[in-house]
C-alpha cells in the first residue's frame, strides 16, 4: 500500500497524473489501447480517497464486465482505497432496484427471467406465428436490441430499418411478438435482463425522492470503456448524475465493438460538446505492447474510415523492442490449430506461463478445433466468455441424436470406411435441419450451423484416422471429448472471442482464422459494419504485450478445396501482400509469411485433463479462504443473482457475436 496519497501518483506519467488529480468537474480521457486508461482512473479514485477528497462509499466506478470490476476492486485495495463500489451497469442497477422496489412499487422485486426464449415462443404462438429454433433466437436478439435502444414495439419496424438490422422475420411481426412478450411478462410478474436497467431508469425518472436518495449516496462517477455505452446505460448515468458533473469517462473510439447491440461511441466523442468545461486528456504512450505490435496496430488503423477513425491517436510504444509479429498461412484449419498449439507449447517451454497466452477468434464456433489441438498438445486452456463447445444446445441435441442413431443401428452395423461415417452423421444432422450449405442469414442461425459443421468435420477427421470406426465409436469419442472439456481447466491458455478479450492483456496473443468471411465476418456488409470488424482486429492486436501471431488457413479440412483467402485487413500489413509495396512500407513487416503445411488428422488421442487452484468464478482471483473456495466466489464479487445476470449478459453478447 502506498504510504501517502502522493505516492499513489508514482508510476503515472504526466498526462495520467493530470487525470488522477482532476477530481472536480467532468473529465474525459480519449486514448488508444494500452495507454493506461484503466490504470489512470483506478489511481484517480485511489488518490482522491487517500487525499480525503472522495469518500469511498460516494464513488461508483462502472466497468464493462464483472471480471474488470473485480480487478479494479483488487487494485483499489492494493492502493489503500477499499470500499469503493466497482460494478457493471447491471449489477449497480440491480442493487438499487432491489433496495427501492418495495418503496417505489411495493412488494418484492419480481423474479428475474433467466431465459427469454420460452416466453418469446409463447408470445409468437399467441400472435399465431410459428418460429423455428433459429428464428426464435434471432427474434430474441431483436427484442433485446430494441430494449437497450429504448425502442418500443410499435417503433420496431422503423427503428430496425434505420439501424440496418437484418430482421429474421417481417419486422411488423417482430414488433407484434415483442409487444405480446412484454404483456406476458407483466402478467406473470417477471422481469428480464434489460428490464433491470429500464426499470431503474423508470424509477429514477418518476420518483424524485428516490432519485435524490441515490444521488446523495453516489456523488462521483467513473466509467471505463465508455465508447461502448448503450443509449439506455447513458440515460441511467444521466439520472444518477442529476445536475451534477462529477463524471470521469475513459474510452477509445477505435475499440467500439458492440455497436451491433446498440452501443455507440457518440457519447464519448461528443463529451466535450455536452460538457464544455471538461478536462480532456489524451494519452498516446502505449505501456502494454512492444514497438512491433504498436506499429502493426497503427498501420491497421491508418486504413480505418468513419467517425471513430477520425479521432484515432497514433500510439507510441514505451517498451523495449522484441520479436516481430509472425504471419502464417496454413493449408487447412486443423493444420492451423495444430501449428498454433505447437507454437504455444514452444513458448511455454521458453518460460512464458500458459496463463500469459491467449488464442483469440471471431466467433465461438471456431473454438472447438483449438480446444482439441491444445488438449492433444497437453496444454491446459480455459474458455472465456464463450459457451463451451459441447455445452452448446445444438451440439447437445446433435449428441443425443447421434447416440440414439448409434443405439438404433446396433453394433452389427459396420459402417464402412471414411465415406460410412460422415454421411451417417450428415443424415442425423439433416434431421435437425442442417445442410451442407451455410445459411445466408447471420447471428444465431449461422453460429448454430457452424457448430454442427464443426461436428461433421470432426466426424470426417475421425473416419479418416480410423477407417473402420462405427457411429458408436464416434459417439464414444464425442463423450470422451465432452467429458474432458468439462474438467476444470482454469489456469491455462485463454481461448476467447475478440469481443470477450476487451480490456485484457497477455504476453503472447494468437489471432487465428483471419480469413475473408470470418474477419470481416461474411454478414458485415455496410461500410460501418466492416469498420467495426476492423476495430475488432485492432482490439485483438493490442491485447499482446510481446508476442503476436496472426494466421489463416486456405481450406476447411485437410485435402479440401482451398477456397479461402487472408483477411483484407492484412493487405498492406502482411509481408508480400498486394498493397504492401504501394504503401512505401508503412506498416509492412520485415520477414515473410510463413507457411504451415497440412497436418494429419489426429482424433482419438487420449485427452489430458488439468486440475488447477480454486478461483473466483466472477473475477478469476485465486481463492485461499475456505468459505470463499466453497462458494467459488470472493466475498466482494456480486451475489448469485448478479452472477446469473453477468452470465446472461455474457451469453447474450456471445450469442449476438
Ligand atoms: P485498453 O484500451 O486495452 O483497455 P488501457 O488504456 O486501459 O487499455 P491499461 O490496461 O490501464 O490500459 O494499461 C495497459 C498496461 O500498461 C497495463 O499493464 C498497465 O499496468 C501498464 N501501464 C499503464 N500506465 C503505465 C505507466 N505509467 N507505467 C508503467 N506501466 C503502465
Ligand atoms: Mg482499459
Amino acid at each position: 500500500v502506498p504510504a501517502t496519497a502522493d505516492a499513489v501518483l508514482d508510476g503515472l506519467d504526466p498526462e495520467q497524473r493530470e487525470v488522477a488529480t482532476a477530481l472536480h468537474g467532468p473529465v474525459c480521457v480519449l486514448a488508444g489501447a494500452g495507454t493506461g486508461k484503466t490504470r489512470a482512473i483506478t489511481h484517480r479514485i485511489a488518490y482522491g480517497v487517500r487525499a480525503g477528497i472522495l469518500q469511498p462509499a460516494s464513488v461508483l466506478a462502472v466497468t464493462f464486465t464483472a471480471r474488470a470490476a473485480g480487478e479494479m476492486r483488487g487494485r483499489l485495495r492494493q492502493l489503500g482505497a477499499a470500499g469503493v463500489q466497482a460494478r457493471t451497469f447491471h449489477s449497480a442497477a440491480l442493487r438499487q432496484l432491489q433496495f427501492f422496489w418495495p418503496r417505489a412499487i411495493g412488494g418484492e422485486l419480481p423474479r428475474l427471467l433467466d431465459r427469454k426464449g420460452p416466453l418469446i415462443a409463447e408470445a409468437a404462438a399467441r400472435c399465431r406465428l410459428r418460429l423455428d429454433r433459429n428464428e426464435l433466437r434471432d427474434v430474441t436478439g431483436e427484442v433485446e436490441w430494441s430494449k437497450v435502444t429504448q425502442t418500443v414495439p410499435a417503433d420496431y419496424p422503423a427503428a430496425a430499418a434505420k439501424a440496418g438490422r437484418e430482421a429474421p422475420r417481417d419486422p411488423a411481426e417482430i414488433g407484434q411478438i415483442y409487444a405480446t412478450y412484454e404483456q406476458l411478462k407483466r402478467d406473470r410478474g417477471t422481469i428480464d435482463f434489460e428490464d433491470v436497467l429500464l426499470l431503474t431508469v423508470g424509477v429514477l425518472q418518476d420518483r424524485h425522492d428516490i432519485a435524490e436518495q441515490v444521488r446523495s449516496q453516489y456523488q462521483h462517477f467513473v466509467v471505463d470503456e465508455y465508447q461502448d455505452v448503450s443509449p439506455l446505460q447513458q440515460r441511467l448515468l444521466e439520472l444518477w448524475l442529476g445536475d451534477r458533473d462529477s463524471l470521469c469517462v475513459v474510452g477509445d473510439a477505435s475499440q467500439t465493438i458492440y455497436s451491433f447491440t446498440g452501443a455507440t461511441p457518440d457519447h464519448l466523442l461528443d463529451f466535450r460538446v455536452r460538457h464544455p468545461h471538461a478536462t480532456v486528456v489524451k494519452l498516446v504512450r502505449d505501456y502494454r505492447s512492444t514497438p512491433q505490435v504498436v506499429h502493426l496496430a497503427n498501420g491497421l488503423l491508418s486504413r480505418a474510415r468513419g467517425r471513430a477513425a477520425e479521432h484515432r491517436l497514433e500510439l507510441i510504444s514505451q517498451r523495449e523492442p522484441d520479436t516481430e509479429p509472425v504471419f502464417t498461412e496454413y493449408a487447412d484449419e486443423p493444420a492451423e490449430a495444430e501449428g498454433t498449439a505447437r507454437r504455444i507449447r514452444d513458448l511455454i517451454a521458453t518460460g512464458v506461463p500458459a496463463s500469459e497466452i491467449a488464442v483469440l477468434f471471431r466467433i465461438n464456433a471456431q473454438s472447438e478445433v483449438y480446444e482439441q489441438a491444445l488438449a492433444d498438445a497437453g496444454v491446459p486452456y480455459q474458455l472465456r466468455g464463450a459457451e463451451r463447445f459441447f455445452e452448446r444446445p445444438e451440439v447437445r441435441e446433435a449428441g443425443a441424436k447421434l447416440r440414439g442413431a448409434a443405439r438404433f443401428g446396433g453394433n452389427d452395423t459396420l459402417l464402412a470406411g471414411a465415406t460410412g461415417l460422415p454421411s451417417e452423421v450428415r443424415a442425423v444432422l439433416s434431421d435437425m435441419g442442417w445442410t451442407d450449405r451455410p445459411p445466408a442469414g447471420s447471428g444465431a442461425v449461422r453460429d448454430r450451423w457452424e457448430s454442427l459443421a464443426a461436428l461433421v468435420r470432426l466426424a470426417e477427421d475421425f473416419a479418416r484416422a480410423r477407417p473402420t470406426a462405427t457411429l458408436a465409436d464416434l459417439v464414444a469419442e464425442l463423450d470422451e471429448r465432452a467429458g474432458a472439456q468439462h474438467a476444470p481447466t482454469v489456469e491455462g491458455v485463454t481461448l476467447a472471442s475478440l469481443h470477450a478479450a476487451k480490456g485484457l492483456e497477455w504476453d503472447a496473443v494468437f489471432l487465428v482464422g483471419l480469413t475473408e468471411g470470418m474477419l470481416p465476418i461474411h454478414h458485415a456488409r455496410t461500410d460501418e459494419q466492416v469498420e467495426e470488424e476492423r476495430r475488432l482486429l485492432y482490439v485483438g492486436i493490442t491485447r499482446a504485450r510481446r508476442h503476436l501471431a496472426l494466421s489463416w488457413s486456405l481450406a476447411r479440412s485437410p485435402g479440401g478445396r482451398p477456397s479461402r483467402s487472408a483477411s483484407r485487413f492484412l493487405d498492406g500489413l502482411r509481408p508480400g501482400s498486394r498493397a504492401a509495396g504501394h504503401r512505401g512500407g508503412a506498416g509492412v513487416l520485415r520477414g515473410g509469411v510463413e507457411r504451415g503445411g497440412s497436418a494429419p488428422a489426429a482424433p482419438g488421442r487420449p485427452r489430458r485433463t488439468h486440475r488447477s487452484p480454486a478461483r473466483c468464478r466472477v473475477c478469476n482471483r485465486t481463492l485461499t479462504d475456505p468459505g470463499e473456495m466453497k462458494l467459488m466466489r470472493c466475498e466482494e464479487c456480486p451475489s448469485e443473482l448478479d452472477e446469473a445476470l453477468y452470465d446472461r449478459l455474457r451469453d447474450w453478447r456471445a450469442g449476438q457475436a
